[in-house]
């Protein structure tokens, strides 16, 4: 298992995390056996957004002696009323759920402690002027929480998050369709409506969010990676197609900024399969080929860091470069990590000798000579 540094919180989070929101559908020991399977998998990052008692007990149980092998996101402000999820900022509802999270977990500390979903800049103003949010503070201060997190659909308030300073991490919802459209207040309306003309090109809002995370080393972990399961199936897949899991892994792995999927099981066999992207090969993960041969896509001419023009004759990391070039470009002027990024790749830009192989080998049609004489220009050499 590879492990990737969570932004400003300085955790090491195992690439694979666990999303827990299935752990509740069996039987309690089983789901405690598939917790600690994937523990000795090397998952060590499980989001527990859940607020029933069923859900939590397992958690708790299964990390019993094991605590200090997870970081756990858990949320504040998603609480269980009459036997319903609610999402809540009142406190008389939001204190004794996250101390019942704490009871349940059998600990004394959550590692990530999350703003619970706000997707709605009037709710984002709301909070932000509100007894949640000291609440929250309050929690940091005194240790029940280690970092503060928060999980949104909408890059709008991603940004916004960003822009906080205090909010180390974002839980966020990354796959290729959902890329695709412009932010919105209304999560369910992500789950519909696709067509050639909301299918093209990565949506500009969601770009600039996930540069600003990596900017402002603010960490994202990833949820719906799979778009609910409707990517694997080809009737069901907005772009006419199926990708894989290993597929949908990598590429939300290769946004700028993220650190970890958390993908939901049912079986250890899903388990496998997800921790299978360590070992899988360049061919395994390319989703890149998927979503150019798709009937229905428009990504041309954009970069999607993809790596598929591997190799270039000079050794230059083409992906990278892009994904630098990109970053750097959406500023003023050059952010000092991007450019110690740059420097450290041993290959620049400048190198590149225009041979071209790499833009046949491009599924998504990027001029890459001219981006490398363009990146070799901006960065100087
Ligand atoms: S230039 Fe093309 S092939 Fe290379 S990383 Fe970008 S999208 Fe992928
Ligand atoms: S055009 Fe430049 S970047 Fe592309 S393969 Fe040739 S040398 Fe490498």
């Amino acid at each position: 298992m590879n492990y990737r540094i969570l932004g400003k919180t300085g955790l090491e989070v195992s690439e694979i995390g666990f999303g827990g929101e299935w752990l509740e559908r069996h039987e309690e020991s089983e789901s405690i056996e598939l917790l600690k399977y994937a523990n000795a998998k090397g998952i060590n990052i499980v989001d527990c957004w859940m607020p029933d008692p069923k859900s939590r007990d397992i958690i708790g149980k299964a990390m019993e002696g094991s605590r200090d092998k997870w970081y756990v996101q858990g949320h504040i402000g998603s609480t269980y009323q009459n036997g319903q999820y609610v999402r809540s900022r009142d406190m008389k509802f939001v204190r004794p759920a996250f101390e019942d999270l704490l009871m349940r977990l059998r600990t004394d500390y959550i590692d990530l402690g999350m703003i619970h979903y706000i997707d709605s800049v009037e709710e984002w103003n709301m909070v932000m002027n509100s007894e949640y949010i000291k609440y929250v503070h309050a929690l940091h201060e005194e240790g029940a929480i280690r970092h503060i997190g928060l999980s949104t659909h909408n890059p709008v308030i991603g940004k916004l998050a960003v822009e906080t300073g205090f909010i180390e991490m974002i839980l966020f919802s990354i796959n290729p369709a959902f890329d695709m459209r412009p932010a919105t207040e209304d999560l369910y309306s992500m789950f519909e409506g696709y067509d050639e003309d909301n299918l093209s090109g990565i949506d500009s809002e969601r770009v600039r969010f996930y540069q600003m995370c990596e900017e402002n080393n603010v960490g994202l972990t990833v949820m719906k990676g799979f778009f609910g399961g409707a990517l694997l199936d080809k009737e069901r897949s907005p772009f006419g197609v199926a990708f894989t899991p290993v597929q949908l892994i990598h590429y939300a792995l290769t946004r700028p900024g993220v650190s970890s999927i958390l993908c939901g099981y049912d079986t250890k066999e899903q388990i496998d399969q997800a921790v299978h992207y360590e070992e899988a090969s360049d061919d395994e993960k390319d989703y890149a080929s998927v979503i150019a041969n798709a009937p229905l896509h428009s990504y041309n001419g954009i970069c999607t860091y993809c790596g598929h023009c591997k190799p270039c004759p000079v050794d230059i990391d083409i992906a990278m470069v892009n994904k630098l070039y990109d970053l750097a470009t959406a500023q003023s002027s050059i952010p000092q990590s991007i450019a110690e990024h740059y420097k450290a790749l041993g290959v620049t830009a400048s190198k590149c000798i225009g041979c071209k192989g790499c833009e046949s080998r491009c599924p998504f049609g990027v001029h890459i000579a001219d981006r490398m004489k363009k990146a070799a220009e901006l960065f100087g050499f």
